[in-house]
């Protein structure tokens, strides 16, 4: 490809509105073009990268038994009706009518239309398993679309759904796709891992996990382990608690002291005010589930998680109690909260219970009370891991890791979703008993568009993209320095030819440009390797540079060659 005639617009300033460094860096390098909030045009160079992204993910989608489909975006609404999620969507889902007034969705996501798919097509456990995927545009009104790809409201999914007779079927589906993920990642050169998940509220049975790439700007929090391959969403962790409760402090009684904290509410604020670390003090939260109250006392170091508590209590709705249950239950503001007096249901973490005695609210307006001892004071509590987990916690699964904190995007999503959507849809095939029973189902999402943006975030430096080889929009840019000099372009053409016989994808810089602004697009758009045809051209020397390697090497044409075509 002649680069004259690329509609390649290179930007030398990133644009005010970009943040992320991958969605500056698309913008710069002429990859893609915004039309509205959260919908992109790709570019020429961002197409082609889009579909070597698709390519390896249809590789290793039918390499793991998987038949593609193609499923539309238009969805009738009915069927969204029958599955209950048209209403608990929410603003999300784009909906639309049609000329008669019927009511129509844009999918941002397609349970439904396979579900009713497979309804009518397949019939027999002879049939299954089965597997079956698209690459598709989907549609979500996203509150906050940004970061470009990352987040956008029309994007590039892959999502796949997996049909099976049993649970043990539905594992292995599973584990296939869990490793065709795997090898997907893998192929693009991303750094990632695989995390367990928190089932959330989409419902289902068993397992799910996400692929993270790693990354500053990713909204998912991730422990990970040092030492072995454990990681987790944060909300999910665990750690291996190390004082188990009956390590309790034995402790005799002391006197509660209570001292006084005008409007000092914030464990901060007790930190300043004491000059004591947090560690030292007990932090009591008023919560409500299905309606009751509960408190949740955690180490002041420490912060609740929620779903752990939610879980052990088996409450449908849990979250933190407003000021007024709060004011009601302590019989003071928010902020003063304390284990001693209350009459509602303790819930204490194990790490509140292995401190020997702590700074706690009184339940009384501007007081706390200092020399809480669990050991005396939290005789009747439940006690349990209520905590997140913390960097430097040990490792649930291995004998010497730790955890440590990493930022993550959520590329990837594979999830056993059982019978949800196919006892919604009343989707049911013959067993080999010959007894009717639904699908047991499961779900496979790779974000195709948003894995361009995580590749970016981890490929680059301060001149621009620094593509791996596998999804480079071209893998040589051929530079000759000056377009307008005969013999460089000859050289220059000769060389582009050789290569794409071989089946190179080149571009050639044929712009009679300044070589600065060359060497800096080049730089920006970043090639993995560049020939530059200079002075030395009609000696036959060229120079050739690897976008990933600080030197350049000055190398005969035929060397030349065989270098690129080796690498
Ligand atoms: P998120 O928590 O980021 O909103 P999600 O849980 O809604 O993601 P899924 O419904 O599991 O995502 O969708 C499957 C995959 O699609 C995700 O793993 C992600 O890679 C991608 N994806 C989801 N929403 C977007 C979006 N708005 N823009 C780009 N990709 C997205
Ligand atoms: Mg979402």
């Amino acid at each position: 490809m002649r680069q004259s005639q690329l509609l390649m617009p290179t930007l030398r300033e990133a644009p005010s509105e970009a943040e992320a460094a991958s969605h500056i860096l698309m913008l710069r390098a002429g990859l893609i073009r915004q039309l509205a909030a959260g919908i992109y045009t790709y570019l020429p160079l961002g197409r082609r990268v889009l579909r070597k992204l698709e390519q390896i993910v249809r590789e290793e989608m039918d390499q793991a038994g998987a038949q593609e489909v193609l499923m539309p975006a238009m969805q009738p609404a009915e069927l969204w009706q029958q599955s209950g999620r048209y209403e608990v969507y929410g603003p999300e889902l784009i909906r639309l009518h049609d000329r008669h007034d019927r009511e129509f969705t844009l999918g941002p996501t397609h349970e439904e239309v396979i579900t009713a798919l497979i309804r009518s097509e397949v019939s027999s456990y002879r049939q299954l398993p089965m597997t079956l995927y698209q690459i598709q545009t989907k549609f979500r009104d996203e509150q906050r679309p940004r970061y470009g790809l990352l987040r956008g409201r029309e994007f590039l999914m892959k999502d796949a759904y997996s049909f099976d007779e049993d649970f043990d079927s539905l594992h292995r589906s599973y584990m296939s796709m869990y490793e065709a993920y795997n090898r997907i990642f893998t192929r693009c050169g991303l750094n990632y891992r695989a995390v367990e998940a928190d089932a959330g509220s989409i419902g289902g049975e068993g397992g799910t996990h996400e692929f993270m790439a790693l990354a500053e700007i990713g909204e998912d929090t991730i422990a990970a382990c040092d030492a072995c391959s454990y990681a987790a969403n944060l909300e999910k962790a665990e750690f291996r608690v190390e004082q188990q409760a009956d390590s309790m402090q034995a402790a005799e009684q002391g006197e509660l002291e209570r001292l006084h904290t005008p409007d000092i509410k914030k464990i901060e604020q007790l930190v300043e005010a004491f000059g004591i670390g947090a560690d030292a003090f007990m932090k009591t939260l008023i919560y409500t589930a299905d309606g009751s109250p509960v408190a949740v006392i955690v180490r002041g170091d420490h912060e609740v998680n929620e779903i752990k508590v939610k879980n052990v209590l088996g409450a449908a709705q849990f979250e933190l109690a407003d000021h007024v249950t709060t004011e009601r239950v302590t019989g003071a503001p928010t902020g003063f909260a304390g284990p001693i007096g209350l009459t509602i249901p303790i819930l204490a973490d194990y790490a509140v219970m292995a401190m020997e005695a702590g700074i706690a609210g009184a339940n009384e307006q501007d007081y706390h009370l200092g020399n809480v001892q669990p050991g005396v004071h939290l005789a009747n509590v439940q006690v349990g891991d209520f905590r997140n987990a913390i960097a430097g916690d040990c490792c649930p699964r291995c004998e010497q890791g730790r955890l440590t904190f990493h930022r993550g995007i959520e590329v990837g999503h594979v999830f056993k979703l059982g019978t949800k959507y196919s006892d919604a849809l009343n989707a049911k095939f013959l067993n080999a008993s010959g007894v009717e029973q639904p699908f047991i189902m499961g779900c496979y999402g790779i974000g195709v568009s948003r894995l361009l943006s995580a590749v970016l975030e981890q490929h680059a430096d301060s001149n621009g993209i620094v593509w791996p080889k596998s999804i480079a929009p071209y893998q040589v840019h051929v530079v000759p320095v000056s377009a307008k000099d005969q013999v460089q372009m000859d050289l220059a053409l000769h060389i582009a030819a050789r290569l794409q016989e071989a089946g190179i994808e080149v571009l050639l810089d044929d712009r009679d440009e300044r070589p600065g602004v060359k060497f800096k697009d080049s730089d920006l758009i970043g090639i993995p390797l560049r020939i530059v045809i200079g002075k030395h051209a009609a000696e036959g020397v060229v120079e050739l540079k690897l976008r990933n390697e600080a030197e350049a090497q000055k190398l005969g044409l035929e060397e030349a060659i065989a270098f690129a075509l080796e690498k």
